[in-house]
């Protein structure tokens, strides 16, 4: 019996091998390597869908937080309200920008931004606040804005792990002022390396991301920002991203799928946060867990890969901790001591399903 994997990309990529090797061939013939054809087509293709007006391609992830922080942030504030559970890139991408950060605790239901709580942290210092749908889910950027609008402070949602999750208002990426993605080969739509993008409504805000993303350029060779940069997506990953970004939706259909079997195999014994409907992109399958080394260690008797997304809440963080000393999130630092991920990709086979479900059912 092999083990079950956490992911598997080689899978992914031998499925659409041919594909991706004519879009290779596509750029070499072209002459084209940066910011050509393909990168324009893949920047408008990705704002049509995410219902945006514009989209700009930029190196990772990373980057477009902090790319679109600073082309977000109103004049005269220096603030970014974020979560602690996600990773920390937001709070790197704050840091690196020189902001000021500071956290909202979570909802223990979906471990999204506490929109309550999130008032009681936020005054005149603040411009920025970042929504992360977390394992895909689609956060309540709506409450977010109605609370941040009248105050001047923007709204950045951060969609590496959820494009393509919808709302009655919307796809995420066109729900707030600015959204980031992240292209990293892991995410719902990743690419052969690395790779992210900013989407926005404001075209203030294009303008300046277009800016920073290269050298804080006007036009070429006039430089008219300051403290801009050089983060640009290759025309070879936005050539691949165009072959997979169609695939999208129905990878993540097959995804919210396996995420409903281990629900329902789990019926409740185990606490599997739930991704039921459109409003999700089932980025990463979660379980809430008690005693968390004996739940992993019952999978991995039955050959069972997990992992754990994220272990040390961004507060907590050796490298800035000293930082937040006073600072605690009791939502967010219970759910880092109980969280484990099960395996999760499209390309699972049924067998494979069925043994994370046998195992969650306690079999
Ligand atoms: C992966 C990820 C990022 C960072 O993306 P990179 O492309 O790896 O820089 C940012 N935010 C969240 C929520 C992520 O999952």
């Amino acid at each position: 019996m092999d083990w079950v994997p956490l992911n598997d990309l080689g899978r992914g990529l031998a499925s659409q091998r041919d594909e991706l090797i004519t879009a290779l061939e596509e750029v070499l013939d072209s002459g084209y390597l940066v910011m050509g054809p393909q990168h324009r087509a893949f920047e408008s293709e990705l704002a049509d869908f995410v219902g945006a007006p514009w989209a700009i391609g930029v190196a990772s992830g990373t980057d477009a937080l902090e790319i679109g922080m600073r082309a977000a942030m109103p004049a005269g504030r220096h603030g970014v309200v974020t979560t602690a559970n996600a990773g920390g890139y937001s709070t790197v991408a704050a840091r690196r920008s020189g902001y000021e950060v500071r956290y909202a605790d979570v909802e223990p239901g979906t471990l999204c931004l506490d929109v309550e709580h999130l008032a009681t942290v936020l005054d005149e210092t603040v411009g920025v606040v970042v929504v992360t749908h977390l394992y895909g889910r689609a956060a309540r950027v709506d409450a977010v804005r109605e609370l941040c609008a009248p105050l001047g402070i923007a709204v950045l949602e951060d969609c590496a792990q959820a494009i393509g999750a919808r709302t009655s208002e919307g796809v995420v990426g066109s729900l707030g002022d600015v959204a980031t993605f992240s292209f990293y080969p892991t995410k719902n739509l990743g690419a052969i390396g690395d790779g992210g993008a900013v989407t926005t409504g404001s075209e203030a805000i294009a303008d300046g991301a277009r800016s920073l993303r290269q050298y804080g350029w006007a036009g070429k060779y006039t430089i008219a920002r300051d403290g801009g940069g050089n983060s640009r997506l290759d025309e070879l990953q936005a050539a691949f991203l165009r072959r997979r970004l169609p695939r999208v939706d129905v990878l993540n259909a097959r995804r919210r799928e396996i995420l409903a079997a281990y629900r329902a195999a789990a019926d409740g014994a185990v606490d599997v946060l739930p991704a039921d409907g459109v409003h999700h992109a089932a980025h990463l399958a979660v379980a809430l867990v008690d005693d968390r080394t004996a739940f992993v260690q019952h999978l991995a008797a039955r050959m069972i890969r997990t992992d754990i997304h994220y272990p040390i809440p961004d507060h907590r963080q050796p490298a800035f901790r000293k930082d937040y000393a006073g600072i605690h999130l009791p939502v967010t630092e219970r759910a880092a001591a109980r969280v484990v991920s099960l395996p999760l990709f499209p390309e699972l086979t049924d067998d494979e399903v069925g043994r994370v479900c046998d195992a969650l059912a306690g079999r």
